[in-house]
Parts: structure tokens; sequence; C-alpha cells
């Protein structure tokens, strides 16, 4: 990339100063914020002026938590469960986080913190949260199952304060939690400016249990949306007044059942999730119905240039949203003794090279061996992988064009060959 500097020379009395030497390659940063359990019907009717701000400048989609109804990746409409969905790039028959508590998560798919912190230049990554549990069990902070991850940057802890933050009426002890870490958040971003930035919101998915959908839950969600202008506001200063280019995901969690409280199970209200971002190069990935949880990751690992083990890509069940893609809505049939695989082009440039694999090791912190199957040019739209003398009863696959990394399980029954009907 080309470098540009501005020399700016002022000539006083004293001779000739430089005063400024500005490199016009902007450092990418990111911040997405997790508001938890606002559905898509309230987001969009109480419409708050921040969130719909960030929009503005970028987009806002509907999309949808809780994988495939129905499929292998279905996936509780479940808060940490929605969290990790968003941090790994996949669904919980993958990441195994299932509920809020006795989480046994499965580190071998990476959190986008532990990505960041793989790069080969030093990543800060910080984490600004009302639940403490996202770093200590989620992103499993210093396991040594996520390879000891460090986070640069901590600001929790505060839920399991009960001095500093005593429990109080309709939990409104969980709300000035929320108001501090923002705050906390805001301070960072301006002073320190971390490269990765979680900010988690916790208060909102409280109001909605005690008291559904209505004026309580509405003002909520406002008060939370004006602490989210002080995120936004820090990121623009920093826009402003820094070399850098933020990006900004705000998003929720989950849905809600019909009446508001609860939320769990896979009705279309429950499922349904929104996005909001001021990235403007958006493509056709951030639109229903193929927006989900598990794009996100995949978007930050993109606009932050994000180098990727092959290994780890091959299993993000999502897909970035910004930059180019070349395929989406990839699917499989079975027929006979062959997977027939499809998929949807958007760019009709280049090849699709299919990978296959019929074990699981990667679930187990071991090497898969990925077999390229076929290469087809992506406009086939597909292909057909005969499974020969493979006999198992799982197979994955993956498809890798030049911008694009698509994946997924194909489960057979074993030992049951097609023999053909005589
Ligand atoms: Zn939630």
């Amino acid at each position: 990339m080309r470098r540009l500097c501005t020399l700016l020379f002022l000539a006083g009395t004293l001779g000739l100063m430089l005063v400024g030497c500005q490199s016009g390659e902007k450092k990418r940063k990111t911040l997405f914020v997790i508001v938890d359990g606002v559905t898509v019907d309230n987001i969009e009717r109480i419409a708050p002026a921040t969130i719909f701000d960030i929009a503005s400048v970028g987009g806002y989609s509907r999309g949808y938590c809780g994988g495939k109804v129905g499929q292998y990746s279905q996936t509780p409409t479940i808060s940490a469960v929605g969290y990790n969905n968003i941090l790994t790039g996949t669904w919980v028959n993958k990441h195994n986080v299932s509920g809020n508590t006795n989480q046994n998560p499965n580190y071998n798919y990476w959190s986008i913190f532990r990505i960041a912190k793989e790069q080969k230049e030093d990543v800060k990554t910080a984490l600004y949260s009302s639940w403490t549990d996202n770093r200590t069990v989620l992103l499993g902070e210093g396991k040594p199952e996520t390879g000891g991850l460090k986070i640069d940057y901590v600001f929790d802890g505060y839920d399991i304060d009960e001095k500093a933050f005593p429990k109080r009426k309709h939990d409104l002890h969980i709300f000035e939690i929320d108001s501090f870490v923002c705050e906390r958040a805001a301070e960072c971003i301006t002073k320190e400016a971390p490269d990765l930035n979680w900010v988690y919101l916790w208060y909102t998915d409280d109001a909605y249990h005690l008291f559904g959908d209505g004026t309580f839950s509405d003002k909520y969600v406002h008060k939370t949306d004006s602490m989210i202008a002080k995120l936004w506001e820090a990121v623009k200063y920093r826009e402003q007044n820094h070399n850098e280019e933020w990006m900004v995901i705000v998003l929720t969690d989950h849905g809600r059942d019909e009446m508001g409280y609860g939320h769990g199970g896979q009705s279309d209200r429950a499922r349904a999730i929104w996005m909001s971002t001021n990235i403007k190069e958006v493509n056709g990935q951030f639109a229903e119905p193929y927006l989900s949880h598990a794009d996100v990751n995949p978007t930050i690992c993109k606009f932050m240039g994000f180098e990727v083990p092959r290994d780890v890509a091959f299993e993000s069940d999502g897909s970035s949203f910004y930059g180019p893609r070349d395929i989406y809505a990839l699917e499989s049939r079975n027929y006979d003794n062959k997977v027939v695989l499809t998929w949807k082009v958007d760019q009709g440039k280049g090849t699709a090279r299919v990978f296959m694999a019929s074990e699981n090791n990667f679930a187990k912190g071991q090497p898969d061996d990925w077999k390229e199957v076929a290469t087809v040019p992506v406009t086939d739209g597909g292909c057909t992988v005969d499974l020969g003398a493979v006999d198992s009863d799982f197979y994955k696959f993956a498809v890798q064009t030049e911008n694009t990394v698509l994946n997924l399980w194909n489960p057979r029954k074993k030992n049951q060959p097609y023999k053909p009907a005589e």
C-alpha cells in the first residue's frame, strides 16, 4: 500500500519546524458489543438512537442464532451459548457450550481472542464485561487448553463483587455494572485503543425476564443505548485524532418467547437476532436469511487481516460480511454412496477446492486428514463426491475459494455402504 506522508512546515522566527508526519495507512481496530436478549421487533420499534446511528454509517440487518433447525447445528437460544457462537464462529455441536452453567467449552474451536493472540504481530485485546464467566469460562483465560490465553485489558469481576455492587431491587445492580463497564470501556478505548475490544452488557435481558415486553424493558433498552453512545463517541474520537479505522458491531445474543420473558427455544422470535455496524462495504452475507452469530468471528478476522490456520478456518460456520464473498449457502445431500454438494455464487471467478475428512479429530485437538476430493470452477455451484471405499459414519467437507471458506458436516449410517438393488 502506498504511504502518504503529510509534511507540514511552519516558517517562524526560529526557522523551519516539522510539526507532523503521518502514515496514510490506517491502523485497524474492532469493537463488538453484545446487548443481551433484545428481540428484533423490539429493537426496530424502540429504534435506539446510537444503535441506529451506527447503522446509518454502515448497515443494520436481521439475522439468526440457533444454528440450523432440526439439523446437527441446532443450538439453544441461550445467552452464554450465543456469546460463544459469536466468539468462535461455530455452533454448539462444535463449541459445546449449551447453557449458562456447568459449561464445558471445547477450546479447540478458537475464540476470536485466541486468534488475535496467535498473530505474529502483537495484537492488544480488551474485555469489558458485566459477567465474569465470559473471561474465565468462555474465553478460558490462562488455561492450558487455550494456549494460556492472555487478555491485555480486563474490566470485569463486578458481578461477583457484592461490596461494590450490592444486590438491588429488580436486579438494578446489574444495570449499574453495565454503566460502569461502559465507562471503563469508553475510557480505555479513548486512551489506550486496544486492537480488539469486546463489551458485554447484561441488564436488558434481566429487564425482559422480570417484566417481559413493555415500558420497563423499553426504558432500559434506551438507557443501555445511551451508554453505548459513550463507546461510539470514543471510537469517533479515535478516528478523528489518530490514524485509525474502526469496525463497530453491535448485536444481540438471542431473541425471546412470545411474551418476551423467556428464551432458549427455536421459535422464529427466539432465533431472530439483529446486528448494527458502521462498516460501509458489507457484502451479501449481511442480510437475511444468511447473516448469523457465526459470521462475526470471520468478519473480524477479515477486517483485521488476521491469519487463521487452515484447520481452524475450515471449522468456521460463518462467513465474513466484510470484503468480497465468492460463495454462500453450502448444502449437501446424500445420494447412494455419493455426497452432492451445492453452493450459491456471488463472485463467479476462480476455482472452488473441495476438501473432505472422514473423522473429526479436530474436536479432540488432533489434526484432520483433509483430502482434496474435487477442484471445480466456482460457477459450477457444486459438485458430486463419490465416497468410494471410505466407510465412516461421519464426513465433513470444506469448500475453499479465493475469499471464502464454507464447511458442513455430513452424517451417514456406518457399515451400510450403498448396494444397488438387484
Ligand atoms: Zn442472553
